[in-house]
């Protein structure tokens, strides 16, 4: 025999951190996404499991004289530590796929950003809660993450408005709609077609009227919409 049994499981000990290394690293990189659109991810890995998610010690990394006990325990440690980073890769994912990431109106251009802008109604600096997408009435709209509509119908300014509830204190407004496809109280899921866009309400043309709220408060939908690109690598 030229491999012994603790060669093997060298071997295999070796591949498992390296699937483990790989899972860290990646559950990392959506959290740092996450984080870019400030929303704390829900649960960070505890120090425990970074430590136990450390690399090869040196003595088992570079050979040598193998004490079977020694090696037996690498072996499950390194099974508990692939484990633990498989869980919080999940989770991370888990996370990134209940938030609204994905673009409502993919094939639209968009023609004003968030931000204090001028406003057309009243010819003085105002600021732009949401994004606009140009956008021919009747062109679909999609839900950019799952979640409840909680409002579906007329809304003041915005005409008619779909407002989704994604949990975590966040909502999305869909807004100037000219056909409402969804109720107050329906579970939606990413992608699906909740309305048609349109110029109702206080709008100067044809287009849709997109907002991200954080707690009530409107946030940059950009933030979402490249977190949202950055993170197609990572999911599904
Ligand atoms: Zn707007």
């Amino acid at each position: 025999m030229t491999l012994s049994l603790k060669d093997i499981e060298r071997d295999q000990v070796a591949r498992i951190r390296t699937l483990t290394t790989g899972a860290f690293e990646t559950a990392n990189a959506i959290d740092t996404i996450l984080a870019k659109t400030r929303i704390k991810p829900e649960d960070r890995a505890t120090g425990e499991v970074a430590e136990l998610a450390a690399p090869l010690s040196d003595d088992t990394a570079i050979g040598g004289p193998f004490v079977e006990p020694e090696t037996t325990e690498a072996f499950d440690n390194s099974l508990v530590a692939l484990d633990s980073a498989l869980v919080r890769l999940e989770r991370a994912r888990t996370q990134a796929k209940s938030l609204p990431f994905n673009n409502p109106s993919p094939a639209s251009d968009i023609t004003s950003r968030f931000g204090n802008r001028l406003d057309p109604f009243l010819g003085r600096l105002a600021l732009h809660a949401g994004i606009d997408f140009r956008a021919p009435v009747g062109t679909a709209i999609h839900a950019t993450g799952p979640g409840m509509v909680i409002t579906a119908g007329r809304t003041g300014g915005y005409g008619n408005l779909v407002e989704i509830d994604h949990g975590n204190g966040i909502t999305t407004r869909y807004a100037h709609l000219s056909t409402i496809l969804v109720n107050v109280g329906d579970k939606i899921s990413t992608g699906q077609s909740i309305a048609k866009s349109g110029s109702t309400g206080r709008s100067t043309g044809p287009h849709l009227h997109y907002e991200v709220r954080l707690n009530g408060q409107a946030v940059d939908p950009m933030r979402f919409l490249n977190a949202g690109i950055k993170l197609t690598q990572y999911i599904n």
